[in-house]
């Protein structure tokens, strides 16, 4: 049975993994020229259910606590006035909660633990048909061409792939605009100490300004519901500021020394009912199966879809697809229907004290600074 994964991301390359543990080969065919071709983005919470249940599947639990940072679990909410409404302190050096790492990093590892051979770059899929005996025809950009017997679609929120199954489509839901500050210890040591070693969101009317830091530096991402404006206008850093108008400098000085222009990216995402008719030979994982806001939840399900239809396949191949179906689609719904109501909840003109309520266990409400809370 040859396999083929299409895209080499999180659930890509967490399914390729599994399956070579279990001695069943699968090729994977990557868009980007190599591992280092593009920035990864920002830190990963991984949750103990779904992403470190995968990387536990995937013999990988060691190589991931060598790596991630559970201090990197903090995180401060504050008020545009620069009040701290929230701060969660996890325990120190604790694995049981939701350790960040490096997106960059984990991706590494997931590569390091496969052949060489089995992830293919420069391989954009560009069309994908049915063979007449069984079996897809894949297209590369560039003429490339291979056979597969199996087809997963990995290749995240714009799959080919995804088209053969559902003719679903994705939708606007926010603009996020995002800049990246270097060596913030030496060169911005005041912006390091806010931000701390977690995560930072400061929350108004309809938008966040919020900063995450990375090993050496900070990214920092506003973000917005989706309206008409055109998204690129934030390209330039006046329209950016423009939005905090009234903002403790303190809060607005992350805005100010990015290393390069500002990059805005539109976040869509597909119905909550991921569903569609099963056809043989060929299923979705992450993000192509399910595009949801990035509310903490999608490389998690990404890796347990990997680790559930892994599981599927080396049980038995011939089933393998539909099991993985059924059980996918009841786990996303709720999963997708909540991180909807979560992004809702963030940009809407109530925001803060939602999130305060989101966060803060009833008893705790109303102290002035909230002490650690649970995630
Ligand atoms: C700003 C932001 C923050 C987020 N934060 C979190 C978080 O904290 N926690 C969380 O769980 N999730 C988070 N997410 C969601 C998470 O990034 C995605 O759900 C996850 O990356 C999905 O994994 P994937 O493997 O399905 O797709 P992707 O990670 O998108 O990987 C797809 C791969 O396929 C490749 N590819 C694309 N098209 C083709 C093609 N035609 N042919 C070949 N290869 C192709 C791409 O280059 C890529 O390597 C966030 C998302 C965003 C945008």
């Amino acid at each position: 049975m040859h396999i083929a994964i299409a895209g080499g991301g999180l659930g890509g390359l967490t399914l390729a993994r599994i399956l070579h543990r279990h001695g069943i080969g699968a090729a994977v065919y990557e868009r980007e020229a190599g591992r280092a071709a593009r920035g990864q983005g920002g830190l990963l919470d991984l949750h103990p259910e779904s992403g470190q249940k995968a990387l536990d599947d995937a013999g990988l639990t060691a190589e991931f606590r060598s790596e991630a940072r559970p201090e990197g679990e903090e995180h401060r909410i504050l008020d545009p006035a620069g009040r701290t409404l929230v701060h969660h302190l996890p325990r120190p050096g604790s694995f049981a909660g939701r350790p960040e790492i490096d997106r960059g990093v984990l991706r590494d590892l997931l590569l390091d633990a496969l052949p060489e051979e089995t992830v293919s770059w420069s391989r954009r899929l560009v069309a994908a048909a049915p063979r007449p005996g069984g079996g897809y025809e894949l297209t590369f950009d560039g003429g490339h061409r291979a056979g597969c017997d199996v087809l997963i679609g990995a290749e995240g929120a714009r799959s080919v792939v995804r088209p053969l199954l559902t003719g679903t489509t994705l939708a606007p839901v926010g603009t996020l605009v995002e800049l990246t500050i270097g060596d913030p210890d030496a060169r911005h040591p005041e912006l390091a100490e806010l931000v701390g070693p977690g995560n930072l969101w400061c929350v108004g009317e309809c938008r966040i300004l919020a900063a995450q830091r990375l090993g050496d530096s900070i990214r920092v991402g506003v973000s917005l519901p989706a309206d008409d404006r055109d998204p690129d206008v934030y390209r330039d850093k006046r329209a950016l500021l423009e939005l905090f108008d009234g903002w403790s400098p303190r809060l607005t000085a992350l805005l100010e020394p990015g290393d390069n222009p500002p990059t805005v990216r539109r976040i869509e995402t597909m119905p909550a009912d991921p569903g569609w008719t099963h056809r043989p030979g060929v299923t979705l994982i992450g993000d192509a199966a399910h595009l949801m806001p990035p509310v903490g939840e999608g490389a998690n399900q990404a890796m347990l879809d990997a680790a559930e239809l892994a599981a599927a396949l080396i049980a038995d191949p011939a089933s393998a697809i539909r099991t993985y179906e059924e059980a996918m689609f009841t786990r996303i719904r709720p999963i997708a229907e909540r991180s909807a109501r979560i992004q809702a909840m963030m940009l809407s003109p109530t925001a803060a004290d939602d999130l305060v309520r989101f966060f803060t266990p009833a008893a705790e409400r109303g102290r002035p600074e909230t002490p650690a809370v649970a995630r």
